[in-house]
């Protein structure tokens, strides 16, 4: 958080510096145009959560006082306040398409698209082509229906989501991810034990009941699903214990981690979110292991997760992407290797156009394959 901070702060420095701020109207809804200074900026939430910002604001202070700039005029500390809050709570990353890695090369505001609500569960997403912010369906969206995107991963699990949105954006999500029971069963179920079903069975009191589709006996499925989770959640508490403590990534937990999420895919349902969670930690330890079968488990393991996320640009991250087709193709898997080329071309269509270097970049491995 520190570093988001930090960004946050040298934005605001910047604009503060340039003077730029307040006065550009942005189109809107039927309600009318918005400024700036219309966002919401929460300052005494803000302060009573950051007291360091005094300190920041101090730094920005000297800063300007001392640079050559024709606006050596510093708000005053309220006015700074909103300043970054209203920045802190709208701006969009900027991402860096042509990048092989998209990176993330800025913070903007952008005035339209600011009035867009969150959900755990996005029907649309947002995409930058330069410093062009452009919002585009995920899904197919009713006419009444809000456009939602996600202010960060859906697949953090919904305690860490919350606490994130409430100390990021001052409120509490009541998306159906974080409310509707259904949705939330389906994110801690497991598979029916029959194996023709695939049904979800809720990992709640009421697990080990006999399906509700096909009437099959879940008891010792129920049994064998919680000692994965339980299993999977140590590992993934101990990977994130030995990160937090910046020790190098460790050999011998990505295999422990590969193999509970074996365990798990076969017992537990897709979107369990814990499931989620540890393919997304084998995605970070990408490397960690250096033997032929650490290889195939982490090539494996990645696949699993591109495959099955498709909300966020950074799931597509170029490298990560290829390095998988590659070893598809080395291991004679050439139809998964088409198969997921032509998702990740799909998904870049959707969000960058069929003009951008992306999607030609990806239709042109597809040609080669
Ligand atoms: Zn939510
Ligand atoms: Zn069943």
């Amino acid at each position: 958080m520190a570093s988001q901070e930090r960004k946050v702060s040298t934005s605001v420095a910047v604009t503060m510096q340039r003077h730029e701020f307040g006065d550009t109207i942005g189109a809107c809804n039927q309600k009318g145009t918005r400024t700036f200074n219309d966002l919401m900026s929460h300052e005494s939430e803000l302060l009573r959560q950051r007291p360091r910002l005094l300190t920041s604001y101090n730094k920005i202070k000297t800063f300007l006082d001392q640079s050559d700039t024709d606006h050596k005029i510093c708000p005053d500390f309220l006015s700074f306040l909103r300043l970054y809050g209203r920045f802190l709570i709208n701006n969009f990353s900027i991402y860096d398409l042509k990048h092989p890695a998209v990176v993330v090369v800025g913070r903007g505001i952008y005035l339209q698209p600011s009035v867009l609500d969150h959900s755990c569960q996005p029907n649309a997403l947002q995409c930058s082509i330069g410093k062009t912010v452009l919002i585009k369906a995920i899904k197919p969206i009713e006419q009444k229906e809000d456009v939602r995107i996600a202010y960060m991963s859906p697949f953090d699990v919904r305690e860490k989501r919350q606490l994130y949105l409430a100390e990021n954006y001052f409120f509490n999500c009541g998306c159906p991810a974080c409310t509707d029971p259904k949705v939330q069963a389906e994110r801690n179920a497991m598979l029916c034990s029959n194996k023709d079903c695939h049904f979800p069975i809720p990992l709640d009191d009421k697990a080990g009941e006999s399906c509700r589709k096909c009437g099959s006996e879940n008891a010792s499925q129920a049994v064998a699903a919680n000692a994965a989770l339980d299993r999977l959640l140590a590992i993934i508490l101990q990977i994130q214990q030995t990160t937090a403590g910046r020790q190098p990534k460790d050999p011998k937990q990505y295999i422990e981690l590969t193999t509970a999420i074996d365990q798990g895919t076969t017992l537990l349902y897709p979107t369990n979110f814990t499931l989620a969670l540890a393919h997304k930690e084998a995605v970070a330890m990408l490397g960690a292991s250096t033997t032929e079968n650490g290889l195939d488990a982490s090539m494996e393991s990645l696949l699993k997760t591109i495959v099955s996320r498709r909300q966020h640009i950074g799931d597509y991250s170029y490298q990560p992407c290829f390095l998988v087709v590659k070893w598809l193709v080395d291991k004679d898997r050439d139809r998964e290797a088409m198969a997921l080329v032509s998702q990740v071309a799909e998904f870049f269509k959707t969000v960058a156009g069929e003009t951008s270097v992306f999607y030609k970049a990806w239709c042109s491995h597809l040609s080669n394959l």
